[in-house]
């Protein structure tokens, strides 16, 4: 089977063929944070959705150059500076690091081109002119300017929106609107007293960018008029990714993506997400409860992108507990190999071997829309079914080196002896000696004392062997 992806556009799975005449080269653009604040789970699960979306491609062979904004002006920053009195710029740059502090505990790589919304203005009122000379654009009464709808009958197909039976309602400044009121939206938002120091010149007076022309200005600056993938949270087909494609056929005359794809939304112990409700969590939050980023990962990563996702500390420990069981397979499986560490990486192996059937089996799960429930399902199969035999030292190169390769998509990582701290090793290590002079008292001693420490030890055929509790 083809690789496929549930397209929003056309509402149906379609096979994915890459722009590139050499179906080599595929330009990916990921909406990114509004960076006023620190992230919460819900915002990390679209990007960890792209994460599995953009190394799953890059498995299958695909030279992907993945462009994520920054989106540094907005409505809620300008609030946030109105109300904190520190600069724009200050604001920013510290949550934007908090971002991709949080991007590095969850192991989702980083976009190859990050750009700022601040920086690329100039391209920003370069293309709103352009608009304006095409007659797709005007300029309000307040001095802002505004996206004309009606100058554009393709309007609606994302969200697909019934535009007959809907009335263009006023125009709307805010970045964000209702569904009902279709509106011409602004494109660039004149100077009021409330902005304080936020602003810039055009040629329309002094203001600031709205936030959907960003994303069309840095999406096609570094990948062209028209290119193959769009993601984001499906909050943003309407109106934020139908303004985006509105603004930028209307100016190219081109299909601006190919396929756009969106992630579902994700409740909280069952619940939407609100400080009130008392389930509002930021990475840092989780952490601090002893979560560690690879549990949230596995957790965030484990249900299909376009199924919502229930968040619960319980599921939170069902992650621990699957990545427990992985780590102890590939560390049986290290041991049956001969290995202490993990090997080097080497070619992709296993394909004619016992793990062809494995790996046909993970790739046409995630060939099918990223179904990563059945690409999982068909691990802890193989898992199961590989520790009910005994494996010799060749095979077991051979599935470590399958492993390694599919971890390039999952990004689990793989465990080695030396993710036991030093301190328990040479705990180990004593007891060992202990038993071997018969001092069992002594050796019992160091199992009680380990044990306190939440560490077990499995003693294998090829010596004891510390686990965590
Ligand atoms: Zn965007």
């Amino acid at each position: 089977m083809a690789l496929q992806f549930f397209n929003t556009l056309s509402r149906r799975k379609d096979d994915f063929v890459p722009l590139d005449p050499a179906g080599k080269k595929i330009g990916l653009y990921t909406c990114g944070p509004t960076v006023y604040n620190y992230a919460h789970i819900g915002n990390l699960r679209a990007f960890m959705f792209e994460d599995l979306l953009r190394r799953y491609l890059e498995y299958k062979g695909y030279a992907v150059t993945h462009v994520m904004n920054i989106t540094d002006v907005e409505d809620k920053i300008i609030r946030t500076v109105r109300e904190t009195g520190k600069p724009l710029r200050e604001i920013t740059d510290f949550y934007t690091q908090e971002f991709f502090r949080d991007l590095a505990t969850l192991n989702i790589q980083r976009a190859h081109v990050i750009p700022r919304a601040t920086e690329t203005i100039p391209g920003m009122i370069a293309l709103i002119a352009e608009l304006i000379a095409k007659q797709h654009a005007y300029v309000g009464d307040d001095g802002s300017v505004y996206f004309s709808i009606k100058s554009f009958p393709a309007y609606g197909q994302l969200g697909h929106l019934d535009m007959e039976n809907l009335q263009p309602g006023a125009r709307v400044q805010h970045d964000e609107y209702a569904k009902e009121s279709v509106a011409d939206f602004a494109l660039w938002k004149a100077w009021v007293e409330t902005d304080g120091p936020v602003k810039w010149d055009s040629p329309w007076g002094p203001g600031r960018p709205g936030w959907h022309i960003e994303c069309s200005v840095m999406s096609m600056a570094h990948l062209g008029p028209s290119f193959d993938i769009h993601c984001g949270g499906e909050d943003l087909v309407f109106p934020h990714h139908e303004d985006e494609i509105a603004q930028s056929e209307a100016a190219t005359g081109k299909q601006f993506v190919k396929y756009w794809l969106h992630n579902a939304h994700l409740l909280v112990e069952g619940k939407k997400m609100s400080k009130s409700a008392g389930n509002f969590f930021t990475l840092r939050d989780l952490l601090a409860k002893g979560w560690t980023g690879r549990e949230i990962r596995y957790l965030l990563l484990s249900g299909h992108y376009r199924e919502q996702l229930n968040f619960t500390m319980d599921g939170l420990a069902g992650a621990r507990s699957a990545l427990q069981r992985i780590d102890e397979f590939l560390l049986k499986m290290q041991e049956a190999a001969g290995l202490g560490q993990p090997a080097l990486p080497t070619a992709p192996v296993g394909r004619g071997g016992l793990t062809a059937p494995f790996l046909v089996a993970i790739e046409t799960a995630l060939d099918d829309d990223l179904n990563i429930s059945g690409a999982l399902g068909s691990i802890f199969e193989f898992i199961r079914d590989a520790n009910k035999r005994t494996i010799p030292a060749d095979a077991a190169a051979c599935i470590l080196a399958t492993w390694r390769q599919i971890d390039k998509v999952l990004g689990f990582g793989i465990p080695a002896k030396s993710d036991v701290p030093a301190e328990v090793m040479a705990l180990v290590d004593e007891r060992q000696a202990a038993r071997k002079a018969k001092n069992f008292k002594r050796s019992d001693e160091i199992r009680d004392q380990l044990k306190s420490q939440d560490w077990v030890i499995e003693d294998t055929p090829t010596g004891p062997r510390a686990k965590r509790l």
